[in-house]
């Protein structure tokens, strides 16, 4: 039996339906990434499972418990790590940790001690008499995943913990999530950012207007995709020249799912029938471009979301 099974789950919010027959399951010790855009349903799935929300349809099971039988024993084995910044701000790090932690029943020196443990686990470990309101971006965000992991759960659930970090913070949140694993624990996290997922993520879901797209490895995921390319032109315009209309007119070549430039290169991702791109270059070469360079790639994560759903994750 896998650690977290989530069978069928739907949520609706009126006549929304936000999580539309949703499955997966999370094997114990892993880094599962949910991955999908923005509305996708991310939130509200995480909600459910770690018992926040109530829910329409199916049934989710942590360590073999019913969500809903079993609720007070799952709020045990779970931390949660919000997307939504949930801090005091007149409390100091400390003492923010401290309340947290206390509601799953740790008190006295053990309290303390797991507090101290986790602040300084998220780098903390100087600020912990600072108020939340004079930390920056990052110090909140990792405040907030010291207080969702300071009791020891089994099961951490981090929702989009990376949002509004600078890179050193981004960094360390990383870090501490594959150190969270060698420790043993489970981990769910979502993102939209295709390449924090493939870089700590065991497995993956992708998910779009609440509904699974496709589940697996990384590999397994790109594998799904083996007739897509991803072809990157180095070319080079002036200031007047009209980018959209070099884009709209490769998108609506056969074969091609989206192109989008960046800076002076074109990126295409193409799924390709015979092993022959030609074409693609000839239209280029229409709008008077020089080819400077050309690489085809097999795709990664943003290109199997793009082929498998028909839009950008952004
Ligand atoms: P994600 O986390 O992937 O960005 P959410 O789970 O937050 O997506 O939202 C999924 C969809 O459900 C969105 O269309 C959102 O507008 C809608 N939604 C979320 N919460 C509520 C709510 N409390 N009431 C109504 N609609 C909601
Ligand atoms: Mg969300």
């Amino acid at each position: 039996m896998a650690f977290v099974e989530v069978k069928k789950l739907i949520k609706n919010y009126g006549e929304f339906c936000a999580v539309d027959n949703l499955s997966f399951e999370v094997e114990e010790g892993e880094i599962f990434g949910l991955i999908g855009p923005n509305g996708a349903g991310k939130s509200t799935t995480i909600n459910v499972i770690t018992t926040l929300d109530d829910f329409n349809g199916g049934s989710v099971t942590i360590s073999g418990l019913d969500i809903v039988k079993n609720c007070s024993q799952i709020r045990g084995l779970v931390g949660v790590v919000p997307q939504e910044i949930a801090l005091y701000p007149y409390l100091t790090a400390l003492e923010n940790v401290k309340f947290f932690a206390s509601l799953y029943g740790l008190k006295g020196k053990e309290l303390h001690e797991s507090a101290m443990k986790a602040l300084q686990f998220t780098g903390l470990a100087d600020k912990v008499d600072m108020k939340p309101k004079k930390m920056s971006g990052g110090m909140k965000r990792r405040l907030n995943i010291a207080c969702g992991i300071a009791h020891h759960p089994k099961l951490i659930v981090m929702d989009e913990p990376t949002v509004g970090v600078d890179a050193q913070s981004r960094e360390h949140i990383m870090n501490s999530i594959l150190t969270l694993k060698e420790k043993g624990a489970t981990v769910i996290y979502t993102s939209h950012y295709m390449h924090e997922v493939e870089t700590i993520c065991d497995r993956i879901a992708i998910i779009d207007h609440g509904q699974l797209v496709a589940s697996g490895t990384e590999q397994e995921l790109v594998s799904m995709i083996t007739d897509c390319r991803t072809i990157r032109v180095k070319t080079k315009w002036s200031a007047d020249f009209d980018v959209n209309k070099l884009t709209t007119t490769l998108s609506a070549l056969p074969g091609v799912n989206g192109a989008s430039v960046d800076e002076n290169v074109i990126k295409i991702d193409v799924k390709l029938t015979e092993n022959d791109f030609s074409y693609i270059i000839d239209e280029i070469r229409k709008f008077g471009l020089p080819l400077i360079s050309v690489n085809c790639e097999t795709p990664d994560l943003d290109a199997v979301f793009l082929a498998l759903t028909g839009h950008d994750i952004r």
